[in-house]
């Protein structure tokens, strides 16, 4: 798949001159027919022609040569980890977290459509150089303790990720992708060394809701059971969108299929909002509550309801055994930590996640998931109990 070049409105084509510009020569990617090039960084593997750029329009190949973004960043803000929607990971830490433009999916209720659409659609918002040096040493300056690539999606532009997160590394922080799921073997190998987390985006249920998306949801299963396998952290994320997925039993199979993949893996069930093309209501706090429950019921242990208000006790980490509050939570804000060592205040059991680097690396030995190879990664399917 791959798109021509149409005309463009003059602040998109303005933007688009820029960001290749700015452009790198690309590892992610093999030779094709002539001199096309296979762009890997992502499940749509564009064949471009010399000239031609992706569906992500920030992907682009450049006298048979293929170029992806670098050296830039879209915005940048130092805020709680939790504001990613990352509740095992080092609860309260402030994380720098950092976006591009472009996506390889048209999600219409998307929070950052002027970034993630902004090839698309018209943007204000120009590049501002950066280094990775440059921008690790303003998370450290901050306080910071990870470095969160997010906004659009982060792995088409895999290689300039790995780039900031080998220096993030480099100074004892932990790293963390926020994604679509929309990936490949090759993406999630080249980012590995140096990637702690990621968080996938569950979408939709099915394949024809995927598919008004701009994907399919095969590619985003297989991302997360294969970055679960790979020893990534995973926590996984699906904004409830009346009309999309507000399917009471797909979500209830959804949970089941969590549960088959690991019980440890945090579900956030998030409640979309009016935004961008997307105008209807937020899906209810009953069904939010309702669906958490049989979640609970089927196995999982952490599952999360977020922007309901009236659901914030479910915003709290429990623990699976005692049902005792760890981790209190409020407006995406730790508020209270009572974990001790990762361990359950009141019984000790141990609670899943990467609650500080002794644990990360404790958790990994425990389940055996140093770095095993992508084949290893277990299939995941929904509707197959
Ligand atoms: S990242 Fe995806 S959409 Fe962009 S060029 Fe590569 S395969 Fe195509």
């Amino acid at each position: 798949m791959s798109a021509a070049r149409r005309a463009l409105p003059l602040a998109v084509e303005r933007l688009s001159t820029e960001l290749d510009a700015r452009a790198a020569r690309a590892e992610l990617g093999e030779p094709a027919a002539g001199e096309a090039i296979r762009c890997l960084a992502c499940a749509h593997r564009c064949k471009l022609k010399p000239g031609q750029h992706g569906l992500c329009g920030v992907r682009f190949n450049r006298d048979g040569e293929l170029y992806a973004p670098f050296g830039y960043v879209s915005r940048r803000y130092v805020r709680p980890v939790e504001t990613n929607t990352i509740f095992h990971v080092h609860p309260g830490a402030l994380a720098l977290t950092f976006g591009m433009y472009g996506c390889d999916l048209r999600c219409p209720y998307c929070h950052n459509w002027y970034l993630s659409q902004a090839l698309r659609e018209e943007t204000t918002e120009g590049p501002t150089a950066m280094t990775p040096e440059a921008l690790v040493a303003e998370a450290i300056e901050a306080g910071a303790e990870v470095v969160c690539a997010a906004y659009n999606e982060p792995l088409i532009a895999a290689e300039w990720v790995r780039a900031i997160f080998t220096e993030a590394r480099k100074h004892g922080l932990t790293t963390a992708i926020i994604t679509d799921g929309n990936s490949t073997a090759e993406a999630l190998e080249h980012v590995r060394p140096v990637t702690d987390v990621v968080r996938i985006d569950l979408k939709a249920l099915d394949d024809k809701s995927y598919r008004t998306l701009g994907g399919r949801i095969e590619p985003v299963l297989e991302t997360l059971a294969r970055a679960h396998a790979m020893g990534f952290w995973v926590e996984v994320v699906t904004l409830v969108v009346p009309g999309l997925n507000d399917d009471v039993h797909g979500l209830r199979e959804l949970a089941s299929a969590l549960v088959r993949l690991d019980p440890d893996l945090p579900w956030h069930l998030n409640a979309a909002q009016p935004r961008y093309r997307h105008e209807a209501p937020p899906p209810s706090t009953e069904f939010l509550l309702s669906v958490a429950g049989a979640a609970y019921i089927r196995g999982l242990r952490h599952v999360y309801v977020g922007n309901v208000p009236a659901a914030s006790a479910l915003a709290h980490t429990r623990c699976p055994e005692c049902h005792s509050v760890a981790v209190r939570r409020m407006d995406f804000r730790t508020t209270g930590n009572r974990l001790d060592q990762g361990r359950c205040p009141e019984c000790a059991t141990p609670l899943a996640g990467l609650w500080d680097a002794r644990h990360a690396a404790h958790r990994r030995a425990q389940r055996g998931q140093l770095s095993p190879s992508v084949e290893e990664a277990p299939k995941i399917a929904l509707g197959m109990e």
